[in-house]
């Protein structure tokens, strides 16, 4: 028993601020997972909706060790042929102009912030600006990112939070409208609400914000980190409602698993706000996660990730309706292409799903209230989700 060395020796020296699975994860292949004792997992997880080339792809896995034997970091204070790549490649996905890369999804939102506070301080000169987010949102644990992020759970001990931050109920126009005022600086959702239960935006409510944004002059920021990179079937949720935000952030599925995020403006937030001096990161997009990021991007596009995505997770909806229908402990499926949750009443506790769901090789991890998260790698295919459901269906039946 190798692997419960290594936990002892985890739980003996790593700060405890997970209460991790007990599995000792040693290499990946595909789709799938394997730990120390050779045991094999179906990923439905991703790392948290990171992995979306999955594991082991050789043409991936050779570019970045060809970028580690050639430099590997640099700092911003020069410039690199991956990382220029990258950021071409990233902006022309994307639609918007300038990027600025991070190491994390948490300093994706804070950049993304600090923009927005100087494009109004630049227009107005006021130092009072307010930023408008949602309840039951998740932005990170820095505390810029955790001044945005509307759960208490997340908050309540770090307060207070800097910058003043209101909170309208995502999903619900009017509850936007009544905030804005003439110092509202931007407003501030996920396409896609993860962390709090996947929740897509609606329709509605998405070109609703937009509107009162043109109207009343506020930054509309979108945050990508989970949904975006190809999730939902689009390079970036916002692309299928049609709405462009002036400021994203990415992150989490950018680099498929070396750290890397970023924030990207359009020309006319970037010509208002950061200058030289204003924001800054030592290793932020240096070498090697520019050519993971450049080499994600080839690949996304040379083998149809999209189109891909589009298929097979009408696939996974139709299999999760399906159980949604068979089970009646699951009160409803909600979600965009490959983010996907089950929702479920509380006598059936999704951590516990998602630890019996582990022992029988299935990894599907929780979200929200009592919801069961799905966010595979974006290459999984038809068969895969098949096997998911034999899995977890093994797992449901003992709650029947
Ligand atoms: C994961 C996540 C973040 C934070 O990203 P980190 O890389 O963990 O800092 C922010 N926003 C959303 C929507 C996320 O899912």
């Amino acid at each position: 028993m190798e692997g419960k060395r290594w936990i002892e020796e985890a739980e003996s020296h790593i700060l405890h601020t997970y209460n991790r699975y007990h599995v000792v994860l040693d290499h990946g292949e595909g789709v799938y997972l394997y730990d120390t004792e050779g045991k094999q997992y179906l990923d439905f997880a991703a790392g948290i909706a990171v992995q979306a080339l999955g594991y082991g792809d050789r043409e991936y896995n050779d570019a970045l060790k060809q970028q580690v034997d050639k430099l590997v970091h640099t700092s911003n204070l020069y410039y690199s042929q991956p990382v220029a790549e990258a950021a071409g490649k990233l902006c022309k996905a994307s639609g918007l102009d300038r990027v600025f890369f991070t190491n994390s999804g948490t300093e994706a939102i804070e950049g993304a912030l600090k923009a927005a506070k100087k494009y109004a301080y630049g227009k107005d000169g006021r130092t009072d600006h307010e930023i408008i987010a949602m309840e039951h949102s998740f932005h990170g644990r820095s505390l810029g990112a955790l001044s945005v992020t509307g759960n208490a759970q997340y908050r309540k001990a770090f307060e207070p939070l800097p910058g003043i931050v209101r909170f309208a109920s995502y999903n619900d126009l009017e509850s936007v409208k009544t905030l804005v005022n003439e110092k509202t600086c931007a407003i501030l959702l996920e396409t896609i609400q993860g962390e709090g239960g996947v929740y897509p935006a609606s329709q509605a409510f998405l070109t609703g914000v937009k509107s009162i944004c043109e109207e009343r002059g506020v930054l509309l920021i979108l945050d990508e980190i989970q949904c975006g990179m190809g999730r939902t079937g689009q390079m970036f949720a916002w692309q299928g409602y049609g709405v462009k935000p002036d400021i994203m952030a990415c992150a989490k599925a950018l680099g498929c698993g070396v750290p890397v995020g970023a924030f990207l403006t359009t020309e006319k937030v970037a010509q208002a706000s950061l200058k030289p001096g204003d924001h800054g990161t030592t290793y932020g997009g240096n070498p090697l996660v520019g050519a993971a990021v450049s080499k994600v991007l080839d690949i996304f596009e040379t083998r149809g990730i999209l189109a891909h995505v589009r298929e097979v997770s009408v696939y996974l909806e139709e299999r999760l309706s399906r159980l949604e229908k068979e089970y009646p402990f699951i009160v409803g499926r909600r979600g965009l292409g490959l983010m996907q949750g089950l929702a479920l009443e509380s006598f059936v506790p999704a951590a516990e799903i998602s630890q019996k769901a582990l022992e029988q090789g299935l990894i599907v991890i929780t979200a929200g209230n009592n919801v069961l998260r799905f966010v595979p790698p974006l290459v999984i295919g038809k068969e895969h989700v098949d096997e998911m459901e034999e899995k977890l269906r093994r797992v449901l039946d003992t709650y029947l």
